[in-house]
């Protein structure tokens, strides 16, 4: 069992549920039985088990998203993020590739042109630009 906490998009209900997998489908609200609900993202917690916690992608980039900037979810959103730090010091094949993109449409939608990649000299099509 895997436990999860969740919001109901319809009432705003928080709340902890299990479910057997991941690949469960998402429970109802218990309050007021929408399907609407929002996974919330924390450590998930299965039996006792490490955790290697949430990645950056999933890691709040909003006001809103801090509840407001509520001090205990900041501080908590702050220790996860110091944990994955170190775990990505221990574990580089964790780390996501952080070099700012410097394109990604055209000939680099598929591969997105990252700060220290060296220039293409053609493109595979043999366009010209
Ligand atoms: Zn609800």
């Amino acid at each position: 069992m895997l436990r999860y906490d969740y919001r109901c998009a319809d009432c705003g209900e928080r709340f902890e549920l299990s479910v057997p997998s991941m690949s469960s489908p998402t429970p109802h609200c218990p309050s007021c039985d929408a399907d609407a609900l929002v996974k919330l993202v924390t450590a998930v917690r299965i039996g006792g088990a490490a955790t290697s916690g949430p990645s950056r992608s999933l890691m709040p980039r909003s006001w809103e998203a801090t509840r407001g900037g509520d001090k205990d979810v900041v501080r908590g959103w702050r220790d996860a993020a110091v944990r994955r730090e170190r775990l990505e010091e221990r574990h580089p094949e964790l780390a996501p590739d952080r070099r700012p993109v410097l394109a990604h449409e055209g000939q680099f939608a598929d591969k997105p042109l990252r700060a220290g990649d060296p220039w293409p000299s053609a493109t595979p099509s043999g366009e010209t630009a």
